[in-house]
């Protein structure tokens, strides 16, 4: 972070936080061996700007430092993209056009959103997702609402398939975003509670098969499964 904008004191608060956090991501993970390169560290830069929260291939997380200071810091989520990086191979090293044609954007989205909500639930960690402001037993309806409310083609569509919706790094983000992130994490965890949490685990390991690994596992096509979903949360609009 950026030298003498935050009190020493808050800043070990944070440190102590994040720590914590990503002893129990490891764990939670079955990882506590994780590293990258041989270094078991994960960098967190807080920088005094406005961006998206991100966390490229490696061990560093961006966050802009109001989220912190505001308690509004999806940290826990971008620890879980570094965390399960698959080590098969990397999407966010391809090109964009890459990414777009083949990423399955929603599992990443989805299964990162889903074990952070756990993981910081078992740990005693405050949770925060900029776009899925309810807790976890809120999530479905919450789905469902979002759905209801005219995004659902667009969003949907990347639900459950390859690619990313292609406003979603756009200015029209926010068209299709809380759609697709509480889409991605309501499926993840309806597919969860059906068929186990290790399977999604398994599933964003096998690089590039991730969706085909998935529908071989669970004996269906992702269609079928996401067809079964939605009746689950009730959610009855255009498919
Ligand atoms: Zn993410």
């Amino acid at each position: 972070m950026p030298r003498g904008v935050v009190a020493e004191r808050d800043q070990q608060a944070w440190l102590s936080l994040v720590a914590k956090g990503v002893r129990a991501a490891k764990e939670h993970l079955a990882r506590p061996d994780w590293n990258f390169r041989g270094d078991p560290r994960i960098y967190f830069y807080f920088a005094d700007a406005q961006f998206i929260c991100h966390a490229p291939p490696g061990n560093i997380v961006y966050i802009p430092l109001w989220r912190m200071r505001e308690g509004q810091a999806p940290w826990m989520h971008e620890t879980m993209h570094i965390l399960l990086a698959s080590r098969r191979g990397e999407w966010f090293a391809e090109t964009e056009a890459v990414q777009s044609a083949r990423m399955p954007l929603w599992l990443h989205e989805g299964l990162a959103e889903s074990l952070a909500i756990d993981i910081d639930d078992r740990a005693g960690l405050p949770h925060y997702s900029p776009l899925i402001q309810v807790p976890a037993s809120g999530i479905d309806t919450l789905c469902r609402e979002r759905l209801d409310t005219g995004s659902a083609a667009q969003a949907l569509a990347f639900v459950g398939s390859r690619g990313k919706p292609p406003e979603l790094f756009t200015e029209e983000r926010m068209k299709v975003a809380p759609a697709f992130y509480v889409a991605s994490t309501s499926f993840v965890r309806n597919l969860q509670r059906r068929y186990g949490p290790s399977v999604l685990l398994q599933a964003i390991e096998h690089h590039d098969d991730e969706n085909e690994y998935l529908e071989r596992t669970i004996g269906m096509p992702l269609k079928v499964a996401k067809e079964a979903w939605l009746d689950d949360i009730g959610y009855r609009g255009p498919r």
